[in-house]
């Protein structure tokens, strides 16, 4: 037990020391982390941008080009309106005139509204880009810090944890020797030469009494050895029959 201690002490301190280092490391790595967060915000947002802004230059070129075909058909209808036969003729193009006279307000309203939006989303797109650089930079500095920091650290870091791996091993190979000879124990007192049972009907296959709820909770989740406090049987749970 005593040296079984002694690793459980070792295992903290070499813990203790890989802490250390982290802490060394501070906020910088979680600092990385949010910095990457926003770059990736920054620059859907910029994507999303560019794709309305090309969005609204493509419906400003077809006004224009509406309004232009709504001028040139003025023109034309007018000049034509001189060479008439009658009114009726005179009269039908007046309403043709008036009609693309509608278009060229309502093209004119659009480009307008579009151009003032397209001023907006430019603008927008500018502080989204330029936040974008900022942290673009931030980013850099953090990791150039962060790495100078980690290049320090690296090489102890892998050995403590090399080390903490070892000694856990080491007291997985102390339960496991433990274990071992109780289950050689209970074998050599047991009838039948069972140690290890499995709870069966909510009691201990090895002498049948009845295990509280609690217990086999603890028993199903594999994580300590616990032994029926009537057998002393070591105790494990039901999936291990069709394992
Ligand atoms: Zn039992």
């Amino acid at each position: 037990m005593e040296t079984k201690l002694h690793l459980l002490y070792n295992l903290q301190q070499t813990d203790s020391k890989i802490d250390k280092i982290h802490l060394l490391r501070g906020e910088l790595p979680l600092e990385v982390q949010d910095l990457e967060d926003d770059i990736l915000g920054l620059k859907t947002r910029v994507d999303n941008l560019q794709t309305e802004l090309k969005e609204i230059e493509r419906l400003v070129a077809q006004k224009k080009i509406d309004f232009d075909n709504s001028k040139s058909l003025i023109e034309k209808y007018t000049s034509q309106q001189n060479n008439v036969k009658n009114n009726r003729e005179f009269d039908s193009l007046s309403k043709e005139i008036e009609f693309q006279g509608l278009e060229v307000q309502l093209a004119e309203k659009r480009i307008k509204e579009n151009s003032v939006l397209q001023v907006e989303k430019k603008s927008a797109l500018a502080i989204a880009q330029e936040a974008l650089s900022e942290r673009g930079i931030d980013l850099e500095n953090k990791k150039k810090e962060l790495d100078s920091i980690v290049a320090e650290t690296a090489k102890e870091e892998e050995e403590l944890l090399k080390k903490s791996a070892e000694i856990s091993a080491q007291i997985d190979a102390r339960m496991l020797a433990r274990m071992l000879a109780a289950y050689r124990k209970v074998r050599s007192n047991a009838r039948n030469g069972l140690a290890v049972v499995t709870v069966r009907r909510d009691a201990c296959a090895g002498c049948f009494n009845k295990i509280p709820p609690q217990r086999q909770m603890d028993i199903a989740s594999s994580k300590k050895i616990i032994v029926c406090e009537y057998c002393g049987r070591i105790l494990v749970s039901a999936d291990f029959e069709d394992q």
